[in-house]
């Protein structure tokens, strides 16, 4: 996405070792056709230096496209309730486009960060990274969790698998933090997405919001939007 001059974010206002995390995060090509195991490998060893254990879910068709899942403990050991900071590791392609530099060999113009995956969505992750050596020394009320996603950009394939594995463990978090580009102002919540899948796995918490009508929205039993593929017809939200 493009950014205003007042969202700007100048290179020499970030922390030095936020910057190498987003560094090395986006030097790593995870355009969505192609795996991103390096990438979570990646963290999983620096969360493991930390003592931090991550769950990697895999992607059926093969070993190569990852989630990663990890938990920062309250200081108790708690790991209930709690926020979600979560990402999504893959990125859009760079064919046809007109870079003048390596999208991914990061480089800095102008007191500026330019390479894919910059800010859509590798500075979030690279920037919440950076911060579990101050989660660790925080006498944390509730634990914060790492959610890194593959695929979101093409057929939301990756963050599915990761939320069966959090239902089947019996983790439920409080809430998520999803740290996608909306020029530093926060969303709260999401009217959903175009795409009829990705509609089913929002609705199923019942409520959704809808940004240019605020009010809620409920499920009902209605179904008349047959899924793209399969050509099942799923629920749509209406106004209650
Ligand atoms: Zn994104």
């Amino acid at each position: 996405m493009s950014q205003t001059a007042e969202t700007e974010h100048r290179v020499s206002e970030v922390k030095p070792e936020s910057l190498a995390w987003v560094e090395r995060l986006v030097s790593i090509d995870t355009i969505s056709r192609n795996p991103n195991l390096g990438l979570i490998e990646t963290v999983r060893d620096e969360l493991k230096k930390a003592g931090i254990e991550a769950t990697i879910t895999t992607d059926p068709r093969g070993g190569e496209w990852a989630n990663l899942f990890a938990t920062v403990p309250a200081h108790n050991g708690d790991t209930h309730g709690g926020i979600v900071l979560s990402g999504h590791t893959d990125v859009v392609p760079v064919d046809g486009q007109d870079w003048k530099s390596d999208p991914f060999k990061p480089e800095i113009r102008d007191d500026l960060l330019y390479g894919r995956g910059t800010c859509d969505m590798k500075g979030f992750i690279g920037a919440t990274l950076t911060m579990l050596p101050q989660m660790q020394s925080m006498r944390l009320a509730k634990p914060i969790y790492f959610a890194l996603s593959y695929d979101e950009e093409v057929s939301c394939a990756g963050a599915p698998l990761m939320i069966a594995d959090l239902q089947k463990r019996g983790l439920k978090p409080d809430g998520c933090i999803v740290g996608e580009p909306t020029s530093m102002r926060p969303v709260i919540a999401h009217k959903g997405h175009q795409h009829v899948s990705m509609l089913r796995a929002r609705l199923r918490g019942a409520f959704v919001a809808d940004a240019q009508r605020p009010q809620r929205h409920r499920v009902r039993g209605t179904a008349d939007l047959p899924h793209p593929r399969s050509g099942r017809r799923v629920p749509r939200a209406r106004p209650l």
